[in-house]
């Protein structure tokens, strides 16, 4: 099997599973409690915080350990809500993932304010620009890599335009730490990432803001920034993930090279197909492809028997009825969003794999060409 849905969520690192595994054994007690073993708990719990701190270039009190980026965005936007009394607007991209998207539309409700993607799906720089300037927003938030189209938006200059005008600038940057150099982010107001993105567990996320924010009231735990038993287990694997990522920095130029290769066989292949964000610089790990025919779940479908697990867009909006945020920002026909499948790769990812899935394209449309011809239904 070739898993190409790392966007989604990537296989937890081996060595991960062990640290999380010596800890269940090792360092279980509860962070809080007086004893040794809960001072050994609590240590382990800011020795996390402190190195992860130290690698982003961020004071270690501004990170808040959660459950994921969706519970940071939430936390960060209803913050920041409340903070500004209901007088100031956000400015958010039309392109963010949901968990700002309708936060910002629950907490600002009509004090939000959307700017738009080009056909490609990327922000238009000029664009924020004029609009900050224009509308002078209290709250400005960008995705840094679209999860979908893997499409890098301009969130540092971007932060730059807000840090000169004092307004808050969030970046969303869940798809880029953990696949690219993060410099820069530690000069944002507040952003967030999740571990389970690069190969560390599900339900683990971190929240770093410039501002104290709270939003679960209990205990003091997290600064009193959120009540309630630390996940240990999951912050010792977010450590042990966020070490991993050293060791892979290197190799991404010849990883997008694989990705370009099998851009470059399925056009041969598909000569209608078209690749969202072609040209602009995106992730190297993600290619969203409208396909020329058939529906994408008969795609996934038909990839999937082949040994290749893919999904049609975004894991947050599959299920939701007229396709993603993104298919309607960037202009998308509903018949070309029901041809979206989004390929994304990961560091374990090799150049066989793309190579075979290219093969399985060509196999998967001709079992589905087939299927139509036999009895003009696709089975899946
Ligand atoms: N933001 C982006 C850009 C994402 O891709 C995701 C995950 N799909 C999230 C936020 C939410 O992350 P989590 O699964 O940790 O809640």
């Amino acid at each position: 099997m070739a898993y190409f849905d790392n966007n989604a969520t990537t296989p937890l690192f081996s060595e991960v599973r062990n640290a999380i595994s010596d800890s269940m054994d090792s360092c279980w007690a509860n962070p809080s409690s007086p004893h040794r073993k809960g001072l050994h708990a609590r240590a382990c719990v800011e020795r996390a915080r402190k190195g992860i701190a130290a690698s982003l270039g961020v004071n270690p009190k501004f990170l808040t350990f959660c459950s994921g980026a969706t519970e940071a965005n939430n936390a960060l936007v209803a913050n920041l809500a409340s903070c500004n009394q209901r007088k100031g607007k956000a400015l958010v991209s039309e392109i963010e993932h949901p968990s700002i998207l309708e936060s910002v539309a629950r907490s600002f409700g009509k004090r939000a304010e959307f700017f738009s993607a080009n056909s490609e799906g990327r922000v238009e720089l000029d664009e924020v620009k004029d609009r900050i300037e224009r509308q002078r927003p209290t709250f400005v938030s960008m995705i840094a890599a679209h999860n979908e189209t893997g499409v890098l938006q301009p969130w540092r200059e971007v932060s730059e335009i807000c840090r000169g005008l004092d307004i808050w600038f969030h970046c969303d940057a869940t798809q880029w730490i953990g696949k690219l150099e993060y410099d820069g982010i530690e000069l944002c107001s507040s952003f967030s990432f999740s571990a389970h993105k690069f190969g560390g567990p599900k339900g683990m996320g971190v929240l770093v803001s410039k501002k104290p924010a709270s939003w679960i009231r209990g205990g003091s735990q997290e600064m009193d920034a959120r009540g309630g038993t630390e996940n240990l287990h999951g912050i010792i694997g977010l450590e042990a993930a966020w070490s991993m990522l050293e060791t892979f920095s290197s190799s991404d130029r010849t990883r997008e090279s694989w990705k370009r290769k099998f851009e470059e066989k399925m056009a041969h292949q598909f000569p209608s197909i078209r690749v969202v964000g072609h040209k602009l610089p995106r992730l190297w790990n993600t290619s969203l492809l409208i396909l020329p025919e058939f529906q994408n779940l008969c795609w996934i479908s038909k990839l999937d028997k082949l040994g290749y697990s893919l999904s049609t867009g975004s894991a947050c909006s599959s299920g939701k009825h007229g396709g993603s945020a993104l298919a309607k920002a960037i202009g998308l026909s509903l018949s070309e969003s029901s041809r979206l499948v989004r390929v994304s790769s990961y560091w374990h990812t090799t150049e066989e794999n793309w190579e075979g899935l290219a093969g399985a394209f060509s196999l998967a449309c001709q079992e589905l060409r087939n299927d139509h011809e036999r009895n003009g239904v696709i089975s899946l």
